[in-house]
């Protein structure tokens, strides 16, 4: 198993659209196990490939205290959606910025695991906000996308005054 780099606003690479994966086999299993290490490390409750550069439509997330709950969606679609709910989000690639987003308080997703089953999952609560934000990085969309161009201009630049300091 590896880290890998997760990659950050704005790079334009998080813009891109992910590919719908056809065939379920090792080398997907070994990036998700890749994936679910570098979540954890980071640490974080969820990660689309999107995030390590990688344009399939697959992520990895586990909302539990103590990574007991380890979930694959490997081309996840959203069948129903139901109620609103606001979350205060952060994203990993949106390094030390939180928001709030208003989103579906439930869905019903369908998915294939990791050994390219399909299988369906009503989600609520966290869940529900997690997923909604991980299928939004395969679409190249990002939580601060939500967010008005004025607060959006300010998050850029509290994250090049980070890496200034970062880099300092
Ligand atoms: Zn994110």
């Amino acid at each position: 198993m590896a880290l890998l780099e997760i990659i950050e606003f704005p790079d334009p690479r998080l813009r891109n659209k992910a590919a719908t994966i056809e065939r379920v086999d090792d080398e997907l299993r070994a990036l998700i196990d890749d994936m679910f290490e570098t979540m954890y490390d980071a640490p974080g409750i969820g990660l689309a490939a999107t995030q390590v550069n990688v344009h399939r439509r697959f992520m990895v997330i586990d909302v539990s205290e103590d990574k007991s709950e380890p979930r694959v969606f490997i081309n996840p679609e959203i069948l129903t959606r139901e109620g609103k709910q606001v979350c205060q989000e952060g994203c990993l690639s949106v390094p030390g910025i939180y928001a709030d987003v208003t989103r579906a308080e439930r869905i019903r997703v369908r998915a294939q695991d990791r050994n390219g089953e399909a299988y369906e999952i009503d989600a609520d609560g966290l869940l529900a906000v997690c997923i909604q934000h991980e299928m939004d990085h395969l679409d190249g969309k990002l939580f601060v996308d939500y967010l008005s161009p004025l607060k959006r201009q300010m998050v850029k630049k509290k994250l090049d005054k980070q890496r200034r300091v970062a880099a300092a």
